[in-house]
Parts: structure tokens; C-alpha cells; sequence
């Protein structure tokens, strides 16, 4: 079966692909197929993997998956949420964010964060519900940044277990605990189960 999966991020694309493979499906990137990315306005992780995958499923008339994530602190009652790719404004950078965060929460001793993921399976040719999954990675904001690895905030997600920050404890790390390799697991399941 052909599968779109509705990122044009390339990392995210191989991860997905890996995690999925005993699916034996074939997948397309939105880049394969000539897709832009539709306006991301859904008010839930949910809602905006529901918007990608529809998107890059009527267009191209294959079954699409999409991931919608971002970083959730309880002391700022889920903030910045699905605005983490732009907590400090439009076209903000990750050093950017990182630096509104750690300032957001200065003088914050409950510092308990998680990052979340949702996935979304749509198959335009048929009248089941979208299948879709959730996966959380729990961890504490950190007071200064460490580590190169990674991307987005994981020099400031810090894991008490490893007494390392995402981005030191690196690649291996995230591919097997992250909230989307959480997710991602979950779908495959259940797609598994409908094959
Ligand atoms: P999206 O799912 O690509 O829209 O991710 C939204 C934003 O959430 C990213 O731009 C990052 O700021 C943040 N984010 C999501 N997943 C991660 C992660 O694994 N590490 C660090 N930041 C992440």
C-alpha cells in the first residue's frame, strides 16, 4: 500500500519510516509528492495531525499519516503547547524559545514538563474513523541549556533518571523514549491489528 507521511521534515520522515517498516508499506513525503503544508489552526494536538493527515490524503488520494507535538509545562498550564514551534513570536528560533522559556520560568521551583505527540492515521477511501495515538515523554525544564543533539527544546528537557537533558543523551535515546517513538509504536499497532 501507498502512504503519504504528511511531514516534509526529513529526520521526522526517516523515524517514521523506520518505526513503521513492519507495516511493509511504501511511503511518500509530502516533498515526494509535491504537497505544501496546509494552515495548522486546530485548537489540540489532535485536531492538527487530524488537519495534516486529511490534507495530504485528499490530495493525493492515498492514506496519510500526520504527527502534530510540542512541549506542555504544568506550571504554565500547558503552555507553550501547540504554539511551541513559535512561543517567542512568528519565525521565532529554537534558541529563541528555549530563552522565553527558561526566562517564563525564572522564579518557578515546580518545573515538571512533558513533551507530547499525536498521531493521525486518515484513509480517504474509507468510512472508518481516523485511527490515531498519543505518546508523552515526562521530564523537568532545566535552568540553563546542555547538550548539541537534537533539536527544538531538548537542551532545556531535562530527565532526572539519566541526570542529562535530551539533547546530551542524543539520538538512540529519543528513538526509543520519545513521546513520538511512544506514539508512533501505538499506531502501528493498531494498524497492525486492521491489516
Ligand atoms: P511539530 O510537531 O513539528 O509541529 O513540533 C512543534 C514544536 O514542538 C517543534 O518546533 C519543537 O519546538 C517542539 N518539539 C516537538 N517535538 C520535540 C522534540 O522531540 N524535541 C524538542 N522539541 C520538540
Amino acid at each position: 500500500m501507498k502512504v503519504v507521511i504528511a511531514t516534509s521534515n526529513q529526520g521526522k520522515l526517516k523515524e517514521f519510516e523506520t518505526l513503521l517498516a513492519p507495516l511493509n508499506w511504501q511511503f511518500y513525503s509530502l516533498q515526494d509528492l509535491g504537497i505544501n503544508s496546509p494552515i495548522e489552526d486546530g485548537a489540540t494536538f489532535y485536531e492538527n495531525a487530524l488537519i495534516k493527515a486529511k490534507h495530504a490524503a485528499t490530495i493525493s488520494g492515498y492514506p496519510a499519516i500526520a504527527d502534530d507535538s510540542g512541549l506542555c509545562v504544568d506550571s504554565l498550564n500547558g503552555a507553550p503547547g501547540i504554539k511551541s514551534a513559535r512561543y517567542a513570536g512568528e519565525n521565532s528560533s529554537d534558541a529563541d524559545n528555549n530563552l522565553k522559556l527558561l526566562k517564563s520560568l525564572e522564579n518557578e521551583t515546580q518545573r515538571n514538563a512533558a513533551f507530547v505527540a499525536c498521531l493521525v492515521f486518515f484513509d480517504p477511501n474509507s468510512d472508518e474513523d481516523p485511527l490515531s495515538a498519543e505518546g508523552r515523554l515526562e521530564g523537568e525544564i532545566a535552568r540553563d541549556s546542555q547538550g548539541k543533539d537534537g533539536f527544538g527544546y531538548d537542551p532545556i528537557f531535562y530527565i532526572s533518571e539519566e541526570s542529562k537533558t535530551l539533547a546530551e543523551l542524543g539520538k538512540d535515546y529519543k528513538n526509543k523514549n520519545s513521546h513520538r517513538a511512544k506514539a508512533t509504536k501505538i499506531l502501528l499497532n493498531k494498524l497492525l491489528k486492521e491489516k
